[in-house]
């Protein structure tokens, strides 16, 4: 009996060495950090992994220096003591969870934590530490990245536009000076009818009107200039497609003089609001028809003509088309076009379409171009009437 008793002690013992030289090589691989710990804050054990974690050694751990409350910055503790405790004492363990600790340099680190408790009380218990240092760089890395890459779009894009108006100065100027000449010749006209002998008050206040008129009409034509060139983020508006197409074409209609090219629009009624930035996408519309209206400044022989058509376009999106009677496009270069800084023109940068793609793009839409019938190119921008804002295309 008392050698049967001794033998099955014997076997339990075997037993739960084996069991311990399993869990010891479990803990000891230091493929992942791991200690035990009591309520009062003491890490009885730990796995180098986790001392290499937070930076402590052997010596730290045996004189009773590592204390888990100490490691924990107070944000977290808050935290773990008022959310995870009672979560802890009720289910006797942690899903994973992110925090820091402090590093014995006073720096911190942050892990991915799992725990569990020994017995009801949560006295003891067990925790498995990941660091995430180098995930939370990688993390940090591609958001600088992100960040980097938007920085150079809105910078690219703020060239782009500068760049443009500054080939529309010349009609802006134009467009602002009209007015300015008509207020100087209202303003003499009204003095000539002060400076007679019986002042004619009635012609005087129409000339005065009329300087009303005109001076309100050089403001705006800056203002729209100034919206034009700021680099103001991009507003989410819902916007009417139309009047984004009317109010850009007062700022070409001296350069369309110039280079004599007839213009035809046909915009379709009753078109949904689009949902967008109205500026940014002006900006768009601003540099297909200037491609245009360089096209065309080529073609000696034939008619010059810029068609701008809005238009619905199944099953929910609006469109724009700019066409005109250039030379158009040969299959080579129409698979080129987008890219950046594929140009055929001497004073060319070759960004115009492919910012004006990504713009597009940013709203949900699509910017396509194909040969105009019999000759040119047309260039045709979809843009859903639903909000689809994916990528922010700050400026
Ligand atoms: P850039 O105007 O600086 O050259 P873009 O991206 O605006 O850059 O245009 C790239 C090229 O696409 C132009 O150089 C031109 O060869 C071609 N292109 C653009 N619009 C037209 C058009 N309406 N007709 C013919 N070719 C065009």
């Amino acid at each position: 009996m008392l050698q049967a008793d001794l033998r099955s002690l014997a076997t339990l013992h075997r037993e739960l060495e084996a069991r311990e030289t399993k869990i010891r090589r479990l803990v000891e691989v230091d493929i992942i950090g791991c200690f035990t710990w009591d309520l009062e804050g003491q890490i009885i054990e730990a796995n180098d992994a986790f001392l290499h974690m937070v930076g402590y050694d052997r010596e730290d751990l045996a004189t009773g220096r590592l204390n888990w409350l100490d490691l924990t910055p107070a944000e977290w503790l808050d935290r773990d003591v008022r959310q995870f405790l009672p979560e802890l004492k009720l289910s006797g363990k942690l899903q994973p969870f992110e925090k820091e600790y402090f590093r014995k340099d006073g720096t911190r680190v942050p892990v991915l934590i799992g725990i569990a408790a020994f017995d009801k009380q949560c006295s003891q218990g067990v925790a498995f530490a990941l660091d995430l240092t180098k995930r939370k760089r990688a993390e940090a890395d591609a958001r600088e990245s992100e960040r980097r890459y938007r920085e150079l779009q809105m910078e690219l894009a703020h060239a782009n536009r500068v760049a443009t108006m500054g080939q529309l100065s010349a009609s802006i100027a134009h467009e602002i000076n009209q007015p300015i000449a008509a207020v100087i010749a209202n303003a003499n006209a009204g003095l000539r009818w002060l400076g007679t002998r019986r002042p004619d008050l009635d012609e005087v206040q129409q000339a005065l009107r009329r300087i009303v008129r005109d001076g309100t009409r050089a403001g705006e034509v800056i203002g729209r200039v100034r919206t034009l060139v700021k680099k103001v983020p991009p507003r989410l508006d819902r916007f009417d497609i139309n009047e984004a197409i009317r109010e850009v074409i007062p700022l070409i209609q001296a350069e369309l003089q110039r280079n004599r090219v007839g213009l035809q629009t046909g915009l379709a009624n009753d078109l949904p609001l689009v949902p967008g930035d109205r500026v940014q996408l002006q900006q768009v519309i601003v540099n297909l028809i200037v491609n245009a209206l360089d096209a065309m400044a080529g073609v000696s022989d034939g008619i010059r003509e810029l068609t701008i058509a809005s238009g619905a376009a199944a099953p929910n999106d609006v469109l724009v088309e700019v066409q005109d009677t250039g030379p158009g496009l040969d299959s080579a270069s129409l698979d080129r076009l987008f890219q950046s800084f594929y140009t055929t023109k001497p004073d060319g940068m070759g960004m115009g379409l492919a910012i004006s793609r990504s713009i597009v793009e940013a709203h949900g839409g699509r910017l396509s171009a194909t040969p105009n019938e019999p000759r040119g190119a047309v260039f045709r921008m979809t843009l859903p009437v639903q909000e689809t804002l994916t990528r922010t295309p700050e400026r």
